[in-house]
């Protein structure tokens, strides 16, 4: 039977080596609430829920199936992404805190409708502190199945009542933040005849390239996989294409990173020729001091969690309007007003002379402390 456990019968899931210390050394620092082990013999699950936060609502955050070479690496991962979903969520003012989970192991031979049923049994133990969704390595099927087992799942299929893939509104929201930048840089949201490199074209990046060449961009695109390339440039000949490795340095107005994360590097921000960057990829950030980097590169970073938080805007708005039809109108309309969100981020850093990247974090940490102290409020008042 799956269960949450840290110790007992099950044998344990972190090794000797990188035992406690590695977990609870997360939660001492980030102040974790809740770090949960999932353990199946039958179907082989071994999966990983971390809960950041709850201070501001039940933790959402997607469901990673990936083989990891330690353990210990799956627990470091899982706790770092749930963080970022505290923040993602905290920025978008959204009342939802940050959670993640990761299934270790190859999709394509452990994936079993058996083992996912397993895994929906976790989730549910959890009792609606964690809602899960789809991330790399799960997809919507997935999510439907879980969400036979237990409802605290989100993005199902829009014919179950869910609001399906988040990538779409992912991308709007990456075009929408092209407008703050656009506004800041060039004085209006106005991205006719500007030059955007969009470096991974998969269910985001070729989405933004859809938006932006409405918008009058010429658009540069680069991508490991050839076939995403040419899925682009069937629908749009007119787009150029570059070496992945070389996309980061094209001379261009905006560089969109839209696929892995640790792309801004003291190496590759020396090489930068753009004005900003604004793009999907999670962690863009290889370390903190690379946004002061990029300011003194003269180059304007539009902080990620801000920019690719459309796809937990839609969810949100699939959880509010539970029991009734999700209503994709009202959702995108939620999903712009990331631009007035980094308009705020980008004011916020002018105002304390700082990155935003550091203002931004501290917008969640205000929000974060506000919300900490409502809390100590009632429990007084109660
Ligand atoms: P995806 O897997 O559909 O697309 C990623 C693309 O990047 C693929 O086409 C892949 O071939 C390409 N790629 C991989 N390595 C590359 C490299 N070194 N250089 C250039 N291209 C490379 O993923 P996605 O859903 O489009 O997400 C893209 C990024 O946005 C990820 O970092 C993801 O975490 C982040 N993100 C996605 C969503 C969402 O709703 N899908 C939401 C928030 C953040």
């Amino acid at each position: 039977m799956p269960g949450s456990h840290t110790s007992g019968a099950y044998p344990p899931l972190v090794s000797a080596e990188a035992s406690g210390d590695e977990v609870f050394g997360h939660a001492e620092a980030e102040g974790f609430e809740q770090v949960v082990f999932g353990h199946d013999s039958a179907t082989g699950l071994r999966a990983v829920v971390a809960v950041h936060s709850t201070v501001l609502g039940p933790a959402i955050g997607g469901t990673r199936f990936r083989p990891y070479e330690r353990e210990a690496a799956a627990v470091t991962d899982v706790c770092r992404l749930a963080r970022g979903m505290t923040f993602k969520h905290a920025v978008a003012g959204l009342d939802a805190g940050g959670g993640k989970a990761v299934i270790l192991g190859e999709p394509a031979t452990l994936r079993s409708d058996q083992l996912m049923r397993a895994y929906a049994r976790v989730i549910d133990g959890l009792g609606g502190r964690y809602l899960t969704a789809e991330d790399v390595g799960t997809n919507q099927a997935d999510m439907d199945l879980i969400g036979s087992v237990t409802p605290y799942v989100t993005g199902r299929s829009v014919s179950l009542g869910g609001s399906g893939d988040p990538s779409p509104a992912t991308a709007w929201g990456v075009r929408c933040a092209f407008d703050a930048v656009a506004k800041r840089l060039w004085g209006a949201a106005d991205l006719a005849g500007r030059h955007v490199v969009v470096s991974g074209v998969g269910k985001v990046g070729s989405a933004l390239v859809d938006h932006l060449i409405d918008a009058g961009c010429r658009v540069t695109v680069a991508d490991v996989a050839g076939a995403a390339v040419l899925a682009v440039r069937r629908r749009h000949p007119a787009v150029e294409v570059v070496d992945p490795a070389d996309a980061h340095a094209v001379a261009c107005d905006v560089f969109s990173p839209c696929a892995m994360g640790a792309v801004l590097s003291g190496a590759t921000i020396a090489q930068l020729r753009c004005a900003a960057v604004c793009g999907s990829a999670n962690n863009q950030l290889q370390t903190p001091a690379d946004g002061a980097r990029l300011a003194d590169h003269g180059v304007l970073y539009a902080p990620d969690y801000v920019v690719n938080a459309g796809g937990v805007i839609n969810i949100a708005e699939e959880r509010r309007r539970s029991g009734a039809t999700y209503d994709r109108d009202r959702a995108w309309a939620q999903v712009a007003e990331i631009s007035t969100t980094l308009q705020r981020v980008l004011a916020r850093a002018d105002a304390d002379g700082t990155t935003p990247a550091e203002a931004a974090d501290r917008l969640v940490e205000e929000r974060l402390a506000a919300a900490n102290r409502v809390t100590a409020v009632r429990s007084v008042t109660t």
